[in-house]
């Protein structure tokens, strides 16, 4: 089992600005480290210790990509040139084992070889990267040499209505079929399993299975999931070690088995019962902590893909997978705002339908589409990312001291503030009224609030029915929310962030400025919102389309 579950936001946005990088996020199993996407700067933002807090490099093995749209792969190539830089050369005596592995949607071989290839870049180490295939769509070869007819291949799946193949819908590519450089090892052509609509088990790391569902985007896109296995409390019992004792004689003589205790592997490793010669049965020890599960998606319109269940069909891909979800990690691209909290200060409010059909077209979510598949798959915590550029952040320090009761106008600031709450109103909403009677995870998902991540939010994934957190780093509650985050500011004075330093709010006096490490947490004074980093100007982006 792994002690520590934990999520670590590196970049919020589907476009940069000065509060918020492209997308990217890692998932810590323990000492693993699993990268979901990879945008522009992210190993910029990880080395900056208030955003990538005490990760390191080094520690990331696994890449999982969920699309190929720019704002998610874009700083992979660079990552991958610092992993296996000239620095960072392996000892030959290795052998050929991949550094990094990495993992998503066809394309992803292409595009690294190529990179590398068009910038003459060879690298010092080994990766291999298998990709997810869906039904007809053709592999990219991992053979040297390629026939002069398929050097260059189109992703051309005919537009369908059919749910699988239609994740496929988009626009066309055509891709340059080059060989593999040296540096990469062959990885494994994954085909969607049609059975249960998804690429089932990946791969498994520290013992937690990694699987992939498709979700509808503008491209073929992906969500991961993580499941923990249940656990035993306990390992075994004096009775159990009695047992064994009382037969060692007779198991010695009868199965020449020397030492009694090689036979609690069985029972606890291989989970398989052991009978003594007296007779007496050994039953493994009972599975009675409930692995964790965590479920990260890809940017998606329609999270289910419309493989959700019907009066004929059990529910297939995502909306399987994704069941009983500790964390659902989900996209939150627009939203509709009252006026006054808008960039410009509107008069009028913007219109939820309008909003919701913009964000449809452009294959991205609203916070009722959020709070939706929240509820959907009964889902105990809601986490928003990848917001438009509307949505800057708001400094940590600003949202961990903002107090309604202060009367004060805080400009800029207190804009961005009131919206992400508004945003997380508007999905909490939407998810605690759907969410069925009978979901395991109700009770304890109608005392959390959806949360908006911002750059360097740490999300730790607490034991299933842990109300009290055993470990004292994420303690920090007089209230039974578990909302519990961590900022890392290091030990700058607030004055370094801030032009105006926000006053302390009434009954909020508990945010020590220039502490080393301090805690906020979402369900504060005025329902609580969670905010990340402070932007001194109005951030001028331009549009993008590949978001
Ligand atoms: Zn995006
Ligand atoms: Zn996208």
């Amino acid at each position: 089992m792994v002690k520590d579950i934990s999520l670590r936001f590196l970049g919020t946005s589907s476009q940069t600005n000065i509060s918020r990088n492209y997308s990217s996020l890692l998932v810590k199993l323990d000492h693993h480290t699993v990268m979901i996407d990879c945008g522009e700067s992210t190993q910029r933002q990880l080395q900056n210790r208030h955003i990538g807090g005490d990760e390191r490099l080094s520690n990331i093995r696994h890449i999982l990509i969920t699309h190929l749209h720019a704002d998610h792969v874009l700083g992979l190539v660079p990552l991958l040139c610092t992993l296996m830089g000239p620095s960072n050369a392996v000892d030959p005596s290795e052998g050929k084992r991949p550094r990094v592995e990495i993992f998503g949607p066809s394309g992803i071989r292409a595009l690294i070889r190529t990179t590398l290839t068009l910038c003459y870049t060879n690298l010092t180490g080994y990766y291999c990267v298998h990709e997810l295939l869906w039904p007809n769509q053709s592999a990219y070869s991992n053979a040297p040499i390629i026939a002069e007819d398929e050097q260059v291949i189109a992703a051309s799946i005919p537009e369908s209505t059919e749910p699988l193949l239609g994740a496929m819908n988009g626009p066309q590519r055509t891709i340059p079929h080059l060989p593999p450089l040296d540096s990469e090892l062959p990885g494994i052509d994954f085909r969607l399993d049609e059975q249960t609509a998804s690429w089932p088990s990946i791969t498994s790391i520290s013992g937690v299975v990694v699987s992939a569902a498709p979700i509808l985007h503008r491209c073929p896109a992906v969500g991961y999931v993580f499941e923990e296995p249940d656990a035993a409390s306990t390992s075994v019992s004096t009775e159990m070690l009695d047992a064994l004792q009382a037969n060692a004689a007779a198991l010695e003589a009868q199965q020449n088995i020397k030492n009694p205790k090689v036979l609690l592997g069985k029972l606890t490793r291989d989970r398989k019962s052991v009978t003594l010669p007296d007779g007496t049965i050994l039953h493994p020890p009972e599975l009675d902590i409930p692995g964790r599960k965590v479920v990260v998606l890809g940017d998606t319109y329609d999270a289910t893909a419309g493989l959700d269940a019907s009066a004929d069909y059990e529910a297939r891909g995502m909306a399987s997978l994704a069941e009983n979800a500790d964390v659902l990690v989900h996209e939150c691209t627009n939203a509709a705002l009252p006026g006054s909290l808008t960039p410009g200060k509107r008069e009028e409010d913007e219109k939820h339908d309008e909003v919701r059909a913009k964000a449809l077209m452009r294959g991205h979510s609203t916070p009722q589409v959020a709070g939706q598949f929240a509820a959907r798959c009964g889902a105990k915590q809601l986490l928003l990312n990848h917001f438009s550029i509307k949505y800057p952040a708001p400094h940590p320090l600003f949202a961990a001291n903002y107090s309604q009761d202060d009367p004060t106008p805080r400009g800029d600031q207190e804009r961005r503030f009131l919206a992400l709450q508004e945003i997380e109103r508007q999905a909490t909403e939407v998810w605690h009224n759907g969410i069925p009677g009978d979901a395991i995870h109700r009770e304890a998902a109608l005392q959390r609030k959806a949360i908006a991540a911002f750059d360097g939010f740490l999300y730790r994934v607490p034991l299933q029915n842990e109300h009290d957190h055993s470990n004292g780093s994420i303690n920090n509650t007089h209230d039974s929310s578990q909302q519990d985050f961590d900022y890392s500011i290091g030990s700058q004075s607030l004055d370094s962030y801030v032009s105006s330093p926000p006053r302390r709010g009434r009954g909020s006096g508990r945010r020590p400025f220039g502490q080393q490490h301090f805690r906020g947490r979402g369900g504060r004074q005025s329902n609580g919102s969670s905010r990340g980093q402070y932007s001194s100007s109005s951030p001028r982006g331009q549009k993008t389309v590949y978001e």
